[in-house]
């Protein structure tokens, strides 16, 4: 990564004031419009990004820490203001003038598909977007090789002109931008070919994007600086990355903690069984003890998704469903009735529950029931 405050040319406890006037003195000499070296074109986005992440409090400090504020989660906090660059050129305070040709860029979403597997251990996947770049034939400029925009013939270059209108109160002096300019001060001439005096243009470029892990649907990922570069060279947009995750085929996500159902006959519940069954960790034994009633649940520790925030993960929940014969030959008949016998269980004795609450039906439903008495 580039040093930040040497490309402002500040020291490390440069004042926030400090790095406001470094950057306004540096962009004024590097800015395309005023210098159309390539070089300095280079430089000048170098010293904007620097900027963008040491006039804001939490980039700057996270950068200090040695982390790359372009990859914080979530993002937030007082975003790098296009009128930071404004106030640059025309030293702020509302003053009126010819704009400047660039513009900052615009932000960009995609939305990317990922699998339980990936939502829970993060994954790194280079995505390939479609994207306004700045334009590598004029650097940006928007004019033909070595050109320049020349000044308005029109406004002068002041980007603006004055008109008289007659009213009822008298003569009314009001200004409007240029046409002839669009309130640029200046015309391009001679445009890039490539361009068209945009001074960038579409492309495809892939993007390494960095999925955290605990991520789920809806969860946005801003990538500082990764949307649309702005006419002119001006600052590039935020990408926002948002997540759809697909549906497993038997995992049910619920916040950090995974379910799963599974089936298992009379006997084994009866007598006890240990069962292996797939989990996002690989196949894992489920110990089930004798006696096993349908509707209880064996819990797995920290077999869940990770936790996005905070540290570890959730629990596997696997909800047992004990199945029962529905078709017996001859033989089985005979050993059911005779284990009926021996237990005691006639078939006529009946034990009535008393339910609380009417929460039936439903697997979670199921659950409570089987924990409530
Ligand atoms: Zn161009
Ligand atoms: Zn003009």
């Amino acid at each position: 990564m580039s040093d930040h405050y040497s490309a402002l040319g500040v020291t490390r406890d440069a004042s926030a004031d400090e790095i406001k006037k470094a950057y306004r003195k540096l962009a004024r000499e590097l800015h395309p419009d005023v210098n159309p070296d390539p070089a300095s074109a280079e430089k000048f986005k170098s010293v904007t990004t620097a900027y963008e992440v040491l006039s804001d409090p939490q980039k700057r400090q996270s950068y200090d820490m040695g982390g790359d504020p372009f990859s914080q989660f979530g993002g937030g906090g007082a975003n790098f203001g296009f009128g930071d660059i404004m106030d640059a050129f025309f030293g702020g305070g509302g003053s009126r003038g010819p704009r400047s040709r660039m513009r900052a860029g615009q932000d960009a979403l995609i939305r990317i598909e990922v699998d339980l597997a990936e939502a829970c251990f993060g994954v790194e996947r280079d995505f390939e977007v479609e994207t306004a770049i700045a334009c590598g034939k004029c650097h940006a400029t928007g004019c033909a090789d070595g050109a320049k925009p020349a000044t308005c013939d029109i406004c002068k270059g002041r980007g603006e002109v004055q008109q008289v209108t007659r009213s009822i109160i008298g003569q009314v002096m009001t200004s409007r931008p240029c046409n002839n300019c669009q309130g640029y001060g200046s015309v391009i001439t001679d445009p890039c070919v490539e361009c068209a005096g945009d001074g960038r243009v579409r492309s495809r470029k892939t993007i390494p994007i960095k999925i955290p892990a605990g991520v789920e649907t809806g969860n946005r990922i801003q990538m500082s600086g990764a949307g649309e570069v702005g006419p002119g060279g001006g600052p590039a947009g935020d990408l926002y990355v948002e997540i759809i995750e697909t549906p497993h085929d038997f995992l049910v996500r619920d916040g950090n903690d995974l379910h799963i159902s599974i089936a298992i006959p009379m006997t084994a519940a009866a007598l006890g069984t240990k069962v292996k069954i797939e989990t996002l960790d690989g196949e894992q034994e489920v110990a089930i003890r004798p006696g096993f009633a349908s509707g209880q649940t064996v819990v797995l520790k920290d077999l869940g998704m990770t936790k996005l925030r905070g540290h570890g993960r959730g629990d596997l929940v696997v909800h047992v469903e004990v199945t029962t014969p529905s078709k017996l030959n001859k033989e089985q008949e005979e050993l059911l009735k005779s284990l009926a016998k021996s237990r005691g269980e006639t078939g006529e004795q009946v034990l009535i529950h008393r339910r609380e609450g009417s929460h039936q039906g439903g697997l979670f439903g199921r659950v409570r029931d089987a924990f409530g008495r």
